[in-house]
């Protein structure tokens, strides 16, 4: 845990008791606060109590002597309206923060130098964060990573010299950071994500700015034009930045063409790395990926050499185009974290014989705009709500069947695919919509997918599995 200390002997409100607020409650706590903590919801405030938490009504609260109101990053602050906390506090002149404005306040004290990389961009996060993690510890170094992955950033230890900070942010967290000044700043891409909490593209991306404005090196994917805009207004200022691609040769930056990673550097091309044969890298979208953690790794003194022993034993995440299992030359992957259209185009475009299981609680716009990945599909296998509209969707172009549910359409799925003569035939689970229909979660859902591939007679399961 990361003890909060530069509120010691202070008050502060603390709205949002979710995993992340009752961690930043623990650490307010441990620095010496008096935290009022609250939520909306009586089932986490009772949660918080058995945690040995105490709970205060922050809308009857005296708010004259409050110093902060910390904030958990899934309550609204500007969009669709401000939650009543929010106004509560701007009323009374109180400043509101997240968890990781505390953890940069309490690095700046303890250890201002410490390595901190930051990562951003409205999607692959997650994986970048746990690439970037992966590479660090194969260095041997000291490697703290969580944030809006895995732990809260104030469950972690503390920063210290010589210890590395690696946090994935949502442009929640970063609204929350007014002091994030991390060592590396990672910035994926753009795309209209959230606007129902943020308002407009514009707003969404200058929220996203304010970490690669204030860092020391920032890595910016230049592959949209709102990030690409991001990155010249760095250079132009003559701010140390390094910029990736996974679709243009740079001229100066790290890019990936095909599988092979390079660095371009005054007229002169180095390939870093071949993702060749990496299961937990295939696909364009984790070019951009692993170029973007090399850059970072470069930039904290991380050798091409040690880059490249590291990069094939990452096993992965969960949910995110999982191997899960064999069986002959049928490959099972569990792709349940696409729940739209946009993120199954990613493991369509991956895999060129597919029988594809889909459906659930479909998205505006269903599955139309992977027509032109039609022809990679060998049969698909619809459960759920959005069945109908995608077998219409689906039409001639695609042999299919409604299944209802997710055993069924596996166990069509496997024997079909067991029959066909490819190299590599793939069962994909890859639904383009949410999963709430039949599934609590995308989670559970690729849980459950991944259970069912394992109770396959024959199967042989992924030895590495994916990371938790
Ligand atoms: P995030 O944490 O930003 O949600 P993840 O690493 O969990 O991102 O990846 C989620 C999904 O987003 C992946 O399954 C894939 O479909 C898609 N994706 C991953 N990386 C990228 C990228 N660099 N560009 C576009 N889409 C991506």
């Amino acid at each position: 845990m990361t003890p909060c200390t530069t509120f010691k002997g202070r008050r502060a409100a603390l709205f949002g008791l979710g995993e992340s607020g009752l961690a930043t409650a623990r650490a307010l706590v441990a620095g010496g606060c008096d935290v009022l903590c609250w939520d909306d919801s009586e089932t986490a405030r009772e949660r918080a109590v058995a945690a040995g938490l105490s709970v205060t009504d922050l809308s009857a609260a005296d708010w004259s002597d409050i110093a902060a109101l910390v904030l958990a990053p899934g309550v609204p602050l500007t969009h669709p309206k401000p939650h009543w906390s929010v106004e509560r506090a701007r009323a009374s002149g109180v400043e509101i923060i997240g968890d990781v404005e505390l953890f940069c306040r309490e690095r700046m004290l303890a250890a201002p130098n410490a390595p901190f990389v930051a990562i951003t961009g409205t999607n692959g996060k997650s994986t970048t964060t746990a690439l970037i993690g992966h590479i660090f510890e194969k260095a041997g170094f000291d490697v703290q990573m969580g944030g809006n992955i895995g732990r809260a950033v104030l469950s972690l230890e503390p920063p210290a010299n010589g210890r590395f900070h690696v946090l994935e942010l949502s442009s929640f967290q970063i609204d929350l950071a007014p002091s994030l000044q991390p060592t590396v700043a990672v910035m994926l891409n753009i795309a209209p994500d959230h606007l129902d909490r943020h308002g407009t593209l514009a707003h969404y991306a200058a929220i996203k700015e304010r970490i690669v404005a204030s860092a020391e090196t920032a890595v910016v994917g230049v592959d949209d034009a709102a990030s690409r805009a991001m990155a010249e207004r760095r250079i132009a200022a003559g701010h140390p930045t390094v910029q990736v691609s996974a679709q243009t040769e740079l001229s100066a930056g790290i890019y990936a063409d095909g599988s092979v990673v390079t660095l371009a550097r005054g007229g002169r091309e180095l390939p870093i790395a071949d993702l060749a044969g990496i299961p937990s890298l295939r696909g364009r979208h984790n070019g951009q990926n692993a170029a973007a953690a090399i850059a970072a790794v470069s930039t904290l003194g991380v050798n091409a050499a040690t880059i490249r022993e590291a990069l094939p034993s990452f096993p992965g995440l969960p949910h995110r185009m999982e191997e899960v299992g064999r069986r002959g030359r049928v490959l099972f992957i569990n792709d349940s974290k696409a729940t739209n259209a946009d993120s199954t185009e990613k493991a369509l475009s991956s895999f060129n014989r597919i029988y594809w299981i889909l459906g659930g609680k479909p998205k505006e716009g269903g599955i139309t705009a992977l027509a032109p990945l039609f022809d990679r599909i060998a049969r698909a296998y619809l459960i759920g709500e959005a069945s109908e509209a995608f077998a219409a969707t689906l039409g001639k172009a695609v042999r299919h069947q409604a299944m209802g549910t997710l055993d069924k359409a596996l166990e069509a799925a496997a024997t079909d695919a067991a029959e066909d003569g490819a190299a590599e035939p793939v069962v994909l689970l890859s639904p383009a919509c949410a999963s709430y229909d039949q599934f609590k979660n995308f989670e559970v859902r690729g849980d459950a997918f991944r259970n069912l591939v394992r109770a396959l007679p024959g199967v042989e399961m992924n030895e590495q599995g994916a990371m938790p």
